[in-house]
């Protein structure tokens, strides 16, 4: 039994003041108490949801920003052939590090889940490992090591385009046909079992990288609220495609062929016609938007406003991992609608006008549907206890009023005022240390110098 106390404690319905949470052995919360007083400087609310993640990338995070001095461009296109020469060194025992250490930063950062979009499956050579699964029981393990939950999605990668073969860089992601994949996704599934901080989900890389056929088949055999994830109209050429071979833009396609639902989750969608943007939000999908990497990209900017109007939903995600920060990425969310739209209110809504509320709110609720996690309640009796705490002792903090609380940690809060990451009822980094930083750290540094990368 742990006892935690709290000055404020965001609940879905606003700020409970003098509050103490009590949670048992395995960190299940017991009961939540409000008092007259307490002591406690502590700002709580609950942990950040990575709804995207591709863990080994972050080993090239900042490194590919030397472009060419040619007028020739950079782009998304460019930077994948980087990321391809990357995922073709890695092995097992690096993909852990790697992992680790990314999911370290990630608690460090506030996050308590992530739902890792795992398409790295086979050898150096594209051979199955023995456990088919193996890469996936290494980013399971990594998220035991760095104290993090996780949802594994082990992704459905087939082709290198529409009507294109995979390409030689791309062997180590291809399930050459359905029953490759859902062999590969029993086998990933298998490791979550009994193990209380991760799950499992559905993934299809993109339109691009699966038959049609199969995206069906996929879809048809999800159930009981196992989340969908998938990329898709990332990029314009993209979309180009799509409208060539399927005669349908991608969330078009997606929208007229199988039954969108709460449980999917549209990757980036970030380049959307007026008729698929209310096909999304009309199904209760999600978008995971991933501003930092979509940034660092060029991709485009997600029409978050118009989505809104339409009350659609979205969840964060930290992507290439060019930035792991989820205040970061709301704030440039935000912004990227207030610039090209001369407004500044996104986040409000017809029930509130606080922003920065509005904006935790869905990015968790959204979040949480990601991990296959449909609970609204922010603290509840009953579950696990996963919260990140900020200290009131910071001047911003210290003089401010409930109602400015919310919008002064989204809008105007760095890292040094998070003090603590609480995940399944454990202080997991505290006081600017991670529980287990000194191996994790170590084995880092150990992995990245034999891959001779950065
Ligand atoms: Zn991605």
């Amino acid at each position: 039994m742990s006892k935690y106390d709290f000055k404020y404690l965001l609940q879905e319905n606003g700020w409970l003041e003098n509050v103490t949470v009590e949670t048992d052995d395995n960190g299940i919360i017991k009961s939540i108490n409000q008092l007259s007083s307490n002591s406690s400087e502590n700002i709580g609310i609950p942990g950040f949801q990575n709804a995207h993640s591709h863990a080994f990338q972050y080993a090239m995070a900042g490194l590919a920003e030397y472009h060419p001095t040619t007028k020739s461009p950079d782009d998304f296109w460019s930077w994948r052939k980087s990321m391809y020469e990357l995922a073709l060194k890695i092995d097992p025992d690096q993909l852990e590090a790697i992992a680790s250490m990314l999911y370290a930063e990630m608690v460090r950062h506030g996050y308590t889940h992530v739902a890792e979009f795992h398409y790295l499956h086979h050898d150096k050579k594209g051979k199955s490992f023995e456990n088919i699964a193996e890469m996936g029981s290494r980013l399971i393990q990594a998220a035991k090591n760095a104290g993090i939950n996780i949802t594994l999605i082990p992704i459905f990668y087939q082709k290198g385009g529409f009507c294109k073969e995979a390409t030689i860089e791309q062997r180590r992601f291809i399930s050459n046909n359905i029953d490759a994949y859902m062999n590969l996704f029993e086998a990933s599934k298998l490791l979550t079992l009994n193990k209380p901080h991760a799950s499992i989900g559905f993934g299809i890389h993109s339109m691009r990288a699966v038959e049609t056929e199969n995206i069906i088949k996929v879809s048809n055999f999800r159930h009981d609220h196992i989340p969908f994830h998938i990329h898709v109209s990332e990029q314009i050429k993209e979309v180009e495609d799509s409208l060539h071979y399927l005669k349908a833009r991608p969330v078009e396609w997606l929208s007229d062929n199988i039954s969108l639902s709460k449980d999917y989750h549209l990757v980036h969608a970030t380049h959307l016609v007026e008729k698929e943007i209310n096909a999304i939000a009309n199904s209760k999908a999600n978008v995971v938007i991933c501003p930092s990497t979509e940034g660092n990209l060029g991709d485009g900017i997600f029409p978050l406003r118009n989505y809104l109007s339409k009350n659609g939903n979205w969840s964060i995600g930290t992507d290439s991992h060019i930035g792991i920060n989820p205040m970061e990425e709301i704030k440039l969310l935000d912004y990227g609608q207030r610039l090209t739209t001369n407004k500044r209110n996104t986040f409000s809504n017809l029930e509130s006008g606080d922003s920065g509320f509005n904006a935790l709110k869905t990015a968790l609720q959204s979040g949480r549907k990601a991990m296959g996690n449909h609970h609204n309640s922010f603290f509840e009796i009953g579950k696990p206890l996963n919260a990140v705490v900020y200290s009131s002792e910071h001047p911003l903090l210290s003089s401010c009023s409930k109602k400015n609380l919310c919008n002064t940690l989204v809008f105007a809060s760095d890292i040094s005022m998070l003090k603590a990451t609480i995940v399944n009822g454990n202080y997991i980094f505290n006081d600017g240390i991670h529980k287990n930083m000194g191996t994790i750290k170590h084995e880092f540094e150990r992995a990245l110098k034999v891959l001779e990368y950065r």
